[in-house]
């Protein structure tokens, strides 16, 4: 049956009914699911769309379900107790259950072309999407997603999927391809080149040609991402399970030089091997504790990308007559002066990083009561794995350091162990 808001012709063969597709309401978690159903049941269109219908297709776990409605935000916070209206850019729901978040979007159009004497719908002049708040129908939610994969909507009123966009068919052949034309939709939200690759890293998939060339012309507009979003994405690519691959990918589509500048001048410059092994070991040490579900934080892959850069320029300083602990903090507040006017970084995270390297500093200095002070230190964790990573990758003067820190630390969580 074909519902009012659809329009078009032979649409029905865009919806492959329920025993021509994988998607099971087994693999779909239960909170989803009520809020899919308590949509339908109060009369609106419901579905299931985005990583958590592709990730199903493709055997993983989703680790987030999305739904689509034609509910308004409003429609659906009334429908729920536990549900926030959140929303920068776009008003979206959240139905809360525990620290589990459902986010329920209402169908939205955002063709820009079709919109742009829409008032509420405001660009930059570069053509970036500011704001757009201008609901629609599934029809006009499909064309403003991103990727065709990302478009496969399940149906919870007869389970089927609805594929407007041959997503099925890229899933199989494991593409990524940008839904309508990649140049303006990249241009209208610079995120989606981060999103292309970390997709591609996450699901090991191949960018379709016309999707990955224009991401070597347009690198430069992440500089205009704001910090808050950036963040997001570094996140999901670095702390994922697949931080490597988006590493080298990131530098194959010529990314990571515009996001970290600095590092990439390392990567270029007479250390390369040295810096690129110290990067990529502490890209895999966060790889191998996101499988063993070990904690991982982001300071720390930061401290390190910009670990190089910072000694070059300690380096540098000391030539010019800094003592060595001066010249450490003097490059410590230049490259990330640097690192800020390239692409923004919270001040948290700013903070965050300086105090995993101001720790380098103190555990040279471990004498007597001060090594406890340190161990008190709240990123001690993140600082002490920053020692070992570098003891790890070569720094030949800190190995000794780094075994009595770890003979220290043994001593003390035996200690504490014992004292429980
Ligand atoms: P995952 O949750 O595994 O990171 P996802 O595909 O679910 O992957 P989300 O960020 O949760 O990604 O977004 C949900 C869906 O919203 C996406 O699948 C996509 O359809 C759409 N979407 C998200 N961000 C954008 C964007 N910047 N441009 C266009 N569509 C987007
Ligand atoms: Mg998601």
């Amino acid at each position: 049956m074909r519902k009012r808001n659809e329009g078009g012709k032979g649409l029905e063969s865009h919806i492959i009914p329920r025993r021509q597709h994988q998607v099971s309401r087994a693999n779909i978690s239960k909170p989803a699911l009520k809020v899919l159903y308590r949509l339908r049941d109060a009369g609106f269109q419901a579905y299931l769309v985005g990583g958590g219908v592709r990730d199903v297709l493709l055997g993983l776990h989703p680790k987030d379900f999305d739904v689509a409605t034609d509910a308004l935000p409003e429609e659906v916070q009334k429908l729920f107790q536990n549900c926030r209206l959140i929303g920068r850019r776009f008003r979206l729901a959240h139905v809360h259950f525990g620290s589990h978040i459902i986010e329920v979007a209402t169908f939205r159009a955002s063709s820009p072309k079709d919109n742009v004497s829409n008032p509420r719908l405001v660009h930059s002049e570069a053509g970036m999407i500011l704001r757009d708040n201008v609901y629609g129908t599934l029809i006009d939610d499909v064309f403003r997603r991103d990727f065709t994969v990302n478009a496969l909507y399940y149906n919870i009123d007869d389970f089927s999927v609805r594929d407007y966009v041959d997503g099925l068919k890229d899933l199989k052949a494991r593409r990524l391809r940008m839904i309508g034309d990649a140049n303006q939709r990249y241009r209208e939200d610079p995120v989606r080149m981060l999103r292309a690759i970390r997709f591609a890293a996450k699901l090991n998939f191949k960018i379709s040609p016309e999707t990955e060339t224009p991401i070597f012309e347009l690198g430069n507009l992440v500089t205009q991402v704001p910090a808050a979003r950036l963040l997001d994405e570094y996140i999901k690519m670095f702390l994922a399970g697949f931080g490597v691959v988006s590493f080298q990918l990131l530098r194959h589509y010529r990314l990571f030089r515009i996001l970290f500048p600095e590092t990439s001048r390392s990567l270029d410059g007479k250390n390369r091997t040295l810096v690129e092994g110290f990067i990529t070991n502490a890209l895999k040490d966060t790889d191998s504790r996101v499988r063993e579900a070990r904690p991982v934080a982001l300071p720390f892959l930061l401290a390190a990308f910009l670990w190089y850069p910072m000694q070059e320029e300690a380096r540098r300083l000391m030539a010019e007559g800094l003592t060595d602990v001066q010249a450490f903090y003097e490059a410590s507040t230049l490259v990330l002066q640097r690192q800020q006017s390239a692409v923004a970084l919270s001040r948290r995270l700013v903070l965050a990083i300086r105090e995993i390297w101001t720790l380098q500093v103190r555990f040279s200095k471990r004498v007597g009561k001060r090594a406890l002070q340190v161990y008190a230190h709240p990123r001690f964790r993140a600082g002490f794995d920053f020692l070992c990573l570098r003891a790890a990758s070569g720094e030949r003067e800190v190995q000794k350091v780094a075994t009595w820190w770890k003979q220290f630390v043994e001593a003390n969580d035996e200690h504490k162990l014992r004292r429980r």
